[in-house]
């Protein structure tokens, strides 16, 4: 366990007086590693800095935006302009969009694309919550299906078996959702193609849409197997119901169109009606996206009868950060991603088998983390059946070893560009000692 950190402690005594569990999103708080949050002050590249003036390699990235390292000079150059153009107009801007094509255009760089039209929001929340809804005034239709252990942001139909901070805290769902707005939520195992089909046999002609995480990475991560999305796609198709292709996590983040653009390839290509983006489409800043084909986002108003707006959304210096970051990932930032990635993951893997720990290293692009059990896990339970206990005392001794991971077995390691020779070395020199403190 790390050594308790006396500023560290003393700023999340004080935020527990004023802030619930003193944190702002429940998997800050570090409860199923235990120990101290570290409070951060600073981030650069690959580094963030705690309230102790302790720099540790990070391998959280703000939970994914920070693809080219944290405040990248250009990227912080564009906000500072931006934001000495003013903050908010709350009216249309030249920027929203530029950076509207350049998302239209990466996928349709990538193939025949179904993303035509796009509506900024703040969250990813939101563009999951709005995908829901279009789809429902779409089809007429109420229910919506979703996977266990995929996580779509905390709106009220989306809480049930969801992953991330639910899956952390075990929590089947959460209180204060209605059980009517519950019972419209079915929830099917990921990866099982008979479930999903009895289900559509069951109620087919009452479902609006099927959401699915693009590849999931909020169980950890978990592939889709191959041609698993196209499958999706197909029988929601069949019944006519609509595809909502959640990216916002992987969403040029795995590859410069998304988990899309990298799935379409190795496997059978599929046309989903609406993606959801976030993360590092924003540029680390609060922005996020929903978009698909013109005539299902025209349903939105003030063209259609599905009501979406949003006070800051659009906002002028969100969009330059996410702009400033599209623009500046090129194929050699999603090469360097890719080698970290694998660098990283293969001495992990290593390391934990030098040290006798049963574990599989579970991918989906760049996107990687191990479920500590001898088979590979492709769902939900398989993930909740490893031996989660392992990994706090893995965590805290890459903490003590100056290597932040995300604190939770069940979230996804995240490299990213400004991971250097030297970073990358500081994590391997790491992982033999946090391997042999996870064999127990
Ligand atoms: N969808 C996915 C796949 C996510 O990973 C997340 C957040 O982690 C969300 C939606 C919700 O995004 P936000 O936290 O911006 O509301």
């Amino acid at each position: 366990m790390a050594q308790v950190n006396d500023i560290n402690q003393g700023l999340f005594d004080r935020a527990r007086t004023v802030i619930p569990g003193g944190v702002n999103s429940p998997v800050r708080a570090f409860g199923s590693v235990g120990g101290t949050p570290r409070f951060l002050v600073e981030a650069r590249g690959a580094t963030v800095v705690d309230a102790e003036g302790r720099e540790y390699v990070d391998l959280v990235a703000s939970w994914g935006p920070a693809i080219l390292g944290h405040a990248h000079p250009q990227v912080v150059a564009a906000v500072q302009e931006a934001a000495a153009r003013g903050l908010s107009f709350g009216a249309s801007t030249p920027t929203e969009t530029e950076l509207v094509e350049e998302i239209v255009g990466r996928l349709r760089n990538a193939g025949p694309s179904p993303l035509e039209k796009v509506r900024l929001v703040s969250t990813g929340t939101e563009a999951t919550m709005t995908a829901i809804r279009l789809a429902r005034g779409a089809t007429g239709r109420d229910l919506l299906v979703k996977f266990a252990g995929h996580y779509h942001g905390h709106s009220d139909s989306l809480l049930a078996a969801a992953g991330s901070g639910l899956a952390t805290l075990a929590l089947p769902g959460s209180a204060g959702v209605p059980e009517a707005v519950a019972r419209q939520t079915l929830v099917v195992p990921y990866n099982d193609e008979a479930a999903l089909e009895a289900v559509f046999a069951e109620h087919g002609d009452r479902i609006a849409a099927v959401i699915t995480e693009a590849a999931p990475a909020n169980m950890g991560v978990v592939q889709p197997k191959p041609g698993f999305n196209a499958f999706i796609v197909d029988v929601a198709h069949r019944h006519g119901a609509l595809v909502i292709i959640d990216e916002v996590l992987t969403g040029f983040r795995v590859g410069p169109a998304g988990y899309w653009g990298i799935s379409r390839v190795d496997a059978v290509d599929y046309q989903p009606d609406i993606f959801t983006f976030g993360k590092v489409v924003g540029g680390g800043m609060p922005l996020a996206a929903l978009g698909g084909r013109a005539d299902i986002m025209d349903l939105l108003a003030p063209l259609g009868p599905v009501y979406q707006a949003g006070t800051l959304s659009g906002n002028p210096v969100a969009v330059a950060a996410g702009l400033a970051t599209l623009r500046l990932a090129t194929a050699d930032v999603y090469s360097r991603l890719d080698a970290v990635a694998a660098t990283v993951s293969t001495a992990a893997s290593q390391a934990l088998t030098d040290a006798g720990v049963a574990h599989v290293v579970q991918r989906a692009g760049n996107l990687f983390s191990f479920v500590f059990s001898a088979e590979p896990a492709r769902d939900y339970a398989a993930v909740q059946a490893q031996e989660a206990w392992r990994y706090p005392a893995f965590f805290h001794s890459m903490l003590d070893h100056g290597v932040s991971l995300p604190p939770s077995v069940f979230e996804a390691w995240f490299v990213t560009a400004a991971h250097d020779d030297a970073a990358v070395e500081r994590i391997l020199e790491a992982l033999p000692h946090a391997a042999r403190a996870a064999a127990g």
